[in-house]
This record gives C-alpha cells, structure tokens and sequence, in this order.
C-alpha cells in the first residue's frame, strides 16, 4: 500500500533519514508539543541535568521517531534507539542501560509492547536510575542495585491507551501528536522537493497534501513517486496535472484512499448492510487483522467520517456513501 503510515521498505527508511527535520525550527507544525519540548529542553540545560522523560503518542509516521531525533541534538546528546518487541529479556534491557552515557537518550518505540517482565527493570532505572538484580537461584539468590548513569527515555507509542499506568506515571512529559493540517503537509511537501531537488507548483502540493492522511510519512513517499512519474513524463517538474495523474496510477483517489480502503468501506455497506458489524466479523470478512484495522485504516477514515465507531460495532457514514457513489437504501 502506498498510502500506508508504516514504513514499507529500506528505501523508504533512507527516503526518511534524508528528509528528516534535524531542529525545532525545522520540523513543521505540532506548535505546542514542539513549544512544550523547546522549554523543557531549555530548563535541563540551564539546570546541567538530563531531560525528564518524555512520552510521545499518536499515529504512525506523525513524527515522534524525527522529534526524539532533534530532542538528542538540542540536548547535546547521542541517542539510542529500540522498540518494545525487540527488547526480549530483562537482560537485553539492562546490557542497553549500563552502555548509555550520563545524560543520554534511551528511545524505545512501540513502548506499549514491552514485555512485562522487562517493564519492571525499567521502573527503578526510570525512577533512581538504577537496576535491581538478582544474582543466583532459590533460597541463595542474591539481590544487588547497580548505579546507572542519569539517562533521558523517550518512548513512543501509537497506543497510550495500552501503557500499564506504573509505566505511564513514569514519564514527567507527555505529548500527543495529531494529524496535520493541509497547510503544515503542503510545507513539509515543499522543503522535501527543495532536498530532493524537484520543482512542484502550489497547486501540486496542495493536491498531495489532501491525498496524505494527515501523515508527514504519506506525503514524502507519494512525493517521491510522483517525482520519478514527472521526471519520465513531465521534465521533472511536478504540476497539477502531473500529481493528479500519478496519483491516480497509484490508486489513491481524491481523499487519499486507496482500494483497500474502499473495498474496507463497500465491505461494510455491501456485505453488512452499512454495519453496525463487529471489528472480528469486518476483519474476517477483510481477511486482516483487527490490529491492522484499528492501528492502520480506522484512524484515518474515522477522523475524515468515513465510518463512525459506536457500541455494537462500525457504520458506514453518509461521506461514505456519497464518496463512493452508493445510494443508500
Ligand atoms: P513516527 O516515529 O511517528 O512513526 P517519524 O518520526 O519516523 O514518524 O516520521 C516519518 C517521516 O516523516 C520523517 O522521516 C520525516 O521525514 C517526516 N516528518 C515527520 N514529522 C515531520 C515534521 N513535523 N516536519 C517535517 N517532516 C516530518
């Protein structure tokens, strides 16, 4: 899928380093988050301390691996970065802290799938930075603290829901991220053609904002794909012309869905009469996980109101309908 906000190969993720924002001033819009960090960060270095940690949420590709990035920078720091599920044992947690330096950045993304047993190591390190840990077996174990260096943790999480509230208590600063508005994506557009070298006009970038989700991570890949498109068909200059039709060879339609985001919609109103229908009976009949729905389509179509959420289940909205040009009966 095009159009999706996870990230779907290793070009995409060299596509991303590249065009990742290195400073404040850098990243485009999530003014008050950015407002809030920018002080936070301005105090623990007044202070000659490490920064409160800080959890960042919301979707996927909104850009809390990018401000992690530019925290560690502002801070004068390295960073170091991992994610829930590939933290397997409390050790591999404990061998990550004793190797951070005093005052640097522990990332851990999807923080939400941290398995339980290594979330309990993180407490007393996040708390007194320290490791409690049991040496030997039975009645001869022994239990010994050893000392960390300060360390800032920065999680990340696209389900803050999900966090047990000893973990969620922990962090000193937390910052939701939301989709961003036409205007903040038409910027982003703009500086990442000027680093990928394209020329596209006002109306193009407007065209591939309305067409991003939201997400700063859809509109750099439908970017990038336009660009080869205008540079085999349009002398490398992307007009609205040219991002319309590279948008429709993609597939994406006028309000960035895709065909599996319409065959979701026509799913809903075909086989379940516009619903309500359970998550489980729309994820079989999808043949998808009800992760994938809840974490991947849903956010998007249910922030546009394509489908509404309510207690017995999803229901196509009139939008869906009129966008797909079904007559409702
Ligand atoms: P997340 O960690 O939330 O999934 P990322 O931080 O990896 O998202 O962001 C995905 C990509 O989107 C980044 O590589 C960057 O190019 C772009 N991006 C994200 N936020 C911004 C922003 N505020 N301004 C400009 N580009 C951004």
């Amino acid at each position: 899928r095009i159009v999706t906000p996870l990230l779907k190969n290793s070009e995409d993720a060299e596509l991303e380093i590249s065009l990742r924002p290195k400073t404040f001033d850098e990243y485009i819009g999530q003014e008050s988050v950015k407002e809030n960090l920018r002080i936070f960060v301005k105090a623990a270095l007044m202070r000659k301390e490490p920064l409160d940690h800080v959890l960042l949420y919301g979707p996927p590709g909104l850009g809390k691996t990018t401000l992690a990035f530019i925290i560690a920078k502002e801070m004068g720091v390295n960073i170091r970065i991992t994610s829930g599920p590939a933290i397997e044992r409390p050790g591999d947690l404990a061998a990550i802290l004793t190797g951070l330096g005093e005052g640097d950045i522990l990332f851990i993304d999807e923080i939400h799938r941290l398995h339980p047993s290594v979330e309990e190591v993180l407490y007393p390190a996040m708390e007194d930075f320290c490791l409690d840990i049991v040496i030997g077996k039975g009645p001869a174990a022994k239990s010994i603290r050893l000392n960390l260096k300060p360390f800032t943790l920065i999680g990340a999480t696209t389900k803050a829901g999900m966090l047990t509230s000893p973990l969620r208590d922990r962090f000193g600063v937390r910052c939701h991220l939301e989709f961003y508005k036409k205007e903040e994506l038409m910027l982003i557009i703009k500086r990442a053609a000027e680093i990928l070298g394209v020329i596209i006009d006002v109306e193009a970038a407007e065209k591939i904002a309305e067409c991003s989700r939201g997400t700063p991570r859809i509109a750099n890949r439908l970017l990038r794909r336009i660009r080869d498109f205008a540079q085999v068909k349009a002398k490398g200059i992307i007009t609205r012309e040219v991002a319309e039709e590279g948008l429709k060879l993609l597939n994406v339609d006028s309000k960035g869905l895709d065909q599996e985001d319409r065959r979701l919609l026509l799913t809903i109103i075909e086989r379940f009469k516009g619903g309500p229908v359970g998550i489980e009976a729309l994820a079989s009949a999808l043949n998808e996980e009800v992760s994938t729905i809840e974490d991947i389509y849903e956010p998007y179509l249910l922030k546009e109101g394509f489908i509404i959420r309510t207690a017995r289940g999803r229901m196509a909205a009139e939008k869906a309908y009129e966008h797909l040009g079904i007559k409702r009966d």
